[in-house]
């Protein structure tokens, strides 16, 4: 049996160690941090979030529900120590992230098949045939490593940017001027919420808008060879994850009717929706702090103190983290990638997590599960079988290694990238929850099936 090296200590990485390791294959894991780290991790802990604590919705028949069901079916393991780390969150699945990152420590150290080596990495073996290699070096692979992809990819390496939102303190804010509760009442009320009367959004969004911002720093704008460019910087923004006040800066209305939407959050105090809000959502079990959901930002730290203390019950807030821009390191899967995930032009090389082209903690996780089980076959001589279509992980890779050439942006789970229903059962079930659940049944009946015919 050929030995397998996953790159990556991040998400991607562990899971398909994991998962790799399970099916009896001998795994070396190779993780930088601490030796080195990137602009974006804190620890030299495996399975860092790096921003918000969220895996998503755990509403039943929801695209990112979907993608955690087959997920658990499939024995996730990074999953299942988020289960266990979960912390209330309404109808997302949020964890503490110290006891998710221990928990998967654990799984690792507990595994006599897994080798953990802190090192970084930077040459890619694909000579020698004796060795399945699943790359997992994430949205800021270190710069050799990403200039040894693009010469073995001979691909232009992509680059956009990102952005991660602040975190306050829980004991600093304000809690006569804020309320608990769940939009429409739907699930347990743990977001709180700061409201707006109309001439507090007006102030708030002006000085917002006015704020200074950080220039994009020259690393940001560089290819992966770390080459110096003397192109002017050019920010390419995710459109899922843009920036608050580019957000404000598209209409005076834009952030009401988006991340600071008011609506189904009736205010105890009025009986009424405020004008605005902005929610904050639990950070970790001991509820010590909060971060402000969709405020991502790009305003230099001083501005952000400023500008978020005009947020009602935030007046004295001690900030924790600050919003911050950064990098985001991607191949050009759908001209590089087989729907196993290796490299046409190298098979006994795979790709996963965000470096892949999936975007989001979860999707990361879910195609390093795919990542080490592909490899895992690889190492028995054996010719993969992808996920099936029809469901959200299969959907997911089938994106990925299919997208619009020109276009390709990394993509989260939605219903979007599902096969629809068939037209006459279209016509027959209008409505949308109803197909939404159709599609659900039929994912993980497929899913259950290609599970039964790859389990050795
Ligand atoms: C700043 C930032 C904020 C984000 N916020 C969110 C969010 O809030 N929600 C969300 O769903 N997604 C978010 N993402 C996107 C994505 O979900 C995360 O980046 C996720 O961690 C990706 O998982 P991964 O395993 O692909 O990469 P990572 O988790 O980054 O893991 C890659 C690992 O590889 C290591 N590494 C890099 N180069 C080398 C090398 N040469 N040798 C050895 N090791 C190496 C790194 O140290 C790292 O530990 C964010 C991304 C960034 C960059």
């Amino acid at each position: 049996m050929k030995k397998i090296h996953v790159i990556g200590g991040g998400l991607a990485g562990p899971e398909a160690a994991l998962q790799a390791a399970s099916f009896g294959c001998e795994v070396v894991l190779s993780e930088m941090r601490p030796l080195r780290s990137t602009e974006a991790h804190q620890t030299a802990d495996f399975a860092e979030l790096v921003c918000s604590n969220s895996l998503k919705s755990e509403s039943e028949n929801t695209a990112p529900w979907l993608l955690k069901q087959e997920m658990r079916r499939a024995g996730s393991f990074l999953l299942r120590a988020a289960d266990a780390s979960a912390v209330p969150a309404g109808h997302a699945l949020a964890v503490d992230r110290v006891e998710f990152s221990r928990r998967v420590a654990e799984l690792i150290a507990a595994h006599p098949k897994i080798e953990v080596r802190r090192e970084e990495v930077m040459r890619l073996d694909h000579s020698d045939g004796e060795t399945i290699t699943v790359l997992a070096s994430g949205p800021l692979t270190s710069s050799p490593l990403a200039a040894e992809l693009q010469q073995l990819t001979g691909e232009e390496q992509l680059a956009f940017y990102d952005s991660i939102s602040p975190i306050v303190d829980a004991s600093t804010i304000d809690m006569e001027r804020v309320y608990f509760a769940a939009r429409w009442d739907k699930g347990t009320a743990d977001y709180i919420n700061c409201p707006f009367t109309k001439e507090e959004y007006e102030a708030f969004l002006d000085a917002l808008t006015a704020a200074e911002t950080v220039e994009a720093k020259s690393w940001e704008a560089l290819p992966a060879n770390g080459a110096a460019t003397s192109a002017p910087v050019t920010m390419n923004y995710f459109e899922g994850c843009l920036p608050i006040e580019e957000t404000a800066r598209r209409g005076r209305d834009t952030l009401r009717f988006g991340p600071m939407k008011p609506a189904g959050l009736t205010n105890p105090k009025t009986g009424r929706w405020p004008y605005a809000v902005v929610q904050l959502r639990q950070e970790n079990l001991r509820a010590d702090s909060y971060n402000l959901v969709g405020f991502q930002n790009h305003l230099k730290f001083g501005e952000q103190a400023r500008v978020l203390r005009m947020i009602p019950g935030l007046e004295h807030a001690t900030f924790l983290r600050y919003g911050q821009i950064h990098r985001n390191t991607y191949i050009h899967a759908p001209s590089l990638l087989t729907e196993t995930l290796q490299l046409r032009a190298h098979p006994g090389i795979l790709i996963a997590g965000q470096l892949s082209g999936v975007e989001g903690y979860t999707e990361s996780i879910a195609s390093g599960l795919l990542a080490g089980r592909y490899a895992a076959a690889l190492a028995c001589g054996l010719q993969p079988t992808p996920a099936p279509r029809i469901s959200a992980n299969g959907s997911l890779t089938h994106y990925i290694t299919h997208a619009e050439h020109k276009k390709f942006q990394p993509a989260n789970i939605t219903f979007d990238l599902l096969p629809p229903l068939e037209e006459d059962l279209r016509k027959k079930i209008r409505d949308k929850k109803e197909r939404h659940k159709i599609q659900c049944e039929r994912a993980l009946k497929a899913w259950d099936a290609w599970l039964a015919a790859t389990r050795r």
